[in-house]
């Protein structure tokens, strides 16, 4: 892509992937819901929100448009609840070069570790999403073990929300939200983060308002990465001034520009990808005068290093 820094390729390590399974697990939870084959009336009453159809293959292909029209080489898909492997699995066969499949995982549901050693070893997934808010569980606990381990194994990327949990399609469709912010502390990846010093962890949005406990453990394990994802609002919620400025140059300082993956949090259509929240962070790159090549790791270098372990 053509960047104020020069032609760099782009890869954005963090969007969402809300397939039809995605919606008819949140249409279930609605109190108008039908069990009908069509999932989405009670949805469009609520959403404006473009629908994928059943065959998620339809939906990679839009995303894979989407990257072609703003010049995006790949880009990581989440599938965003928890048993939808399938789903990015298909769109990644499709489209090998392009995409880079995630998903979710519930690590306290009794099927966790299959479901992880089928997603590395039959279906070629690359990342687990771990939310421990969500899920309520802390990420020192010994039931994850075997699971950070098949992930070592496989060379996967361990991705995990800590912080401020939102999840807007809920808010917007009224559903409520039984987080924890309780088990969302970065600190309690500090020890696992110790033992497992090959297995990359990934704490998105700059730490969601944990952003000084991202910085001590990051400081003290060098398999800790963030990401820049979102439009990282949550800073108005700081004691203190912060702006996405000062969370570049803080953690420019003290990960290193090597630590740094770039993402948006792209999750549906018509928005589509959102150029927005790549713009405002070149523009803030620019302004802090980083040099190209350091620019480069952190919008395509790392995680492509990553992903070729
Ligand atoms: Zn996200």
């Amino acid at each position: 892509m053509q960047t104020p820094f020069g032609e760099i390729s782009v890869i954005d390590a963090h969007a969402h992937f809300f397939s039809h399974r995605f919606f008819s697990t949140l249409a279930a939870e609605l109190p108008d819901s039908s069990s009908d084959v069509d999932i989405y009336p009670a949805l469009r009453k609520r959403l404006s929100w473009e629908f994928p159809e059943t065959d998620p293959a339809r939906l990679g292909g839009r995303w894979v448009a989407e990257m072609d029209r703003h010049g995006i080489s790949r880009m990581v898909l989440i599938a965003s609840v928890p048993g939808d492997e399938d789903s990015v699995a298909a769109v990644a066969r499709a489209s090998p070069d392009r995409i880079i499949p995630y998903f979710m995982l519930n690590p306290t549901s009794d099927d966790a570790l299959a479901r992880v050693k089928r997603a590395f070893a039959d279906l070629g997934l690359k990342g687990i999403c771990l939310f421990p808010a969500m899920h309520r569980f802390h990420l020192w606990e010994a039931r994850l073990l075997p699971i950070y381990e098949t992930a070592a194994a496989y060379g996967g990327i361990v991705f995990v929300h800590c912080g401020h949990l939102k999840v807007g399609v809920r808010d917007k469709l009224g559903l409520p939200s039984r987080f924890e912010m309780r088990f969302a502390n970065p600190v309690d990846l500090h020890g696992v983060a110790k033992i497992f010093p090959n297995l990359p962890f990934v704490i998105p949005h700059f730490g969601c308002g944990y952003f000084r406990e991202l910085l001590l453990i990051a400081d003290q394990c060098a398999n800790i990465y963030t990401d820049t994802s979102s439009s990282n609002d949550w800073v108005r919620f700081m004691p203190y001034p912060l702006d996405l400025s000062t969370l570049f140059a803080k953690t420019l300082q003290v990960l290193g520009p090597e630590r740094i993956l770039f993402g948006t949090d792209s999750s549906f259509f018509p928005r589509g990808w959102r150029k927005d929240v790549f713009d405002a962070q070149v523009q803030v790159l620019e302004a802090l005068h980083v040099p190209s090549p350091q620019v480069a790791q952190m919008l395509s270098g790392n995680i492509a290093r990553l992903l070729n372990r």
